[in-house]
């Protein structure tokens, strides 16, 4: 018996076998799910399609989330095809690289609208379009990081962008559950992915964690996929609204280094 056998998923976010919505994805088939998948257009033949296709899965659609009928088409498709849908991850951000370097003052008007867009208001995007498929004990799991709740460097309008996401998460949490259906965040220490290339100083700051998390280890794609399976199972069942970290502890840390 698998913990989520029965249980139908989409998952946004893939851009290759590093990506934290690959893991998840992975994951959540291992446990008995059925995945689909939904990644922008250009990664979807020679990155998606492949990674699908080794978890068994023929649902493959692609997905500009700033787009309103991209996003209801997918979700038309779902119903069509494969009908309820118990689990969403939402593992997908974008900035412009400029405004993830130098000071966040100086981030564009535009620059900021577009990272709200794409990494916060398509939660709601998504969630409003999933609502007809949803079924009692649905599950919506999104990615965030620390940066929302405190300064970290270079983050900046990023930073920002997680601090709407997860005031979503609590907006959508209350909406949504009196149909049944939950809404979390799992906030991820720093993993290498193609995203996290884009952030100045990442590399930096990825060597440095581990000697300072309480856990003394970098975060994987496997970590975070463990959690997320929790919170799309029904062993989560009362949990909703949360902000669940996977960071080996770091965000308890008043002063980080390696003393502790
Ligand atoms: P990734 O590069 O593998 O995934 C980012 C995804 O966002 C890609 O698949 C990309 O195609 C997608 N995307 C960007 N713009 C889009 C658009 N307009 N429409 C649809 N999709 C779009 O990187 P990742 O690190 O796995 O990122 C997944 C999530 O995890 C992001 O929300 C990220 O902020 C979050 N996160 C990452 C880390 C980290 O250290 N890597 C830590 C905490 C949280």
């Amino acid at each position: 018996m698998g913990l989520l056998d029965g249980k139908n998923a989409l998952v946004f976010g893939v851009a290759n076998d590093h990506s934290i919505a690959w893991g998840i994805a992975r994951a959540l088939h291992e446990h008995g799910a059925r995945v689909g998948l939904s990644s922008v257009e250009s990664l979807l033949e020679k990155r998606v399609r492949p990674l699908a296709a080794s978890i068994g899965s023929t649902f493959v659609e692609p997905c500009d989330v700033r787009d309103d009928d991209a996003v209801r088409a997918v979700f038309d498709r779902w119903g069509a095809e494969v009908g309820g849908l118990d689990i969403l991850v939402h593992a997908l951000a974008f900035a412009n690289r400029d405004d993830l370097d130098g000071a966040f003052v100086e981030t564009s008007r535009a620059g900021f609208a577009l990272a709200l867009d794409v990494s916060a208001y398509s939660l709601v995007a998504l969630a409003r379009e999933a609502r007809p498929h949803l079924r009692p004990g649905a599950s919506i799991v999104t990615l965030t990081y620390y940066g929302a709740e405190k300064v970290v460097a270079h983050y900046n309008v990023m930073g920002v962008a997680k601090a709407a996401l997860e005031a979503c998460v609590r907006y959508l949490a209350v909406d949504l559950g009196p149909a049944g259906v939950r809404v979390n965040a799992i906030s991820a220490g720093p993993v290498r992915t193609l995203a996290a290339q884009g952030i100045a100083g990442f590399r930096t700051m990825y060597g440095s964690f581990r000697d300072v998390a309480p856990l003394r280890s970098n975060i994987t794609i496997e970590d975070v996929a463990g959690t997320a399976v929790w919170l799309a199972s029904d062993l989560a069942r009362q949990v909703t609204g949360e902000v669940v970290h996977v960071d080996g502890g770091f965000n308890v840390l008043g002063v980080p280094t390696p003393e502790g």
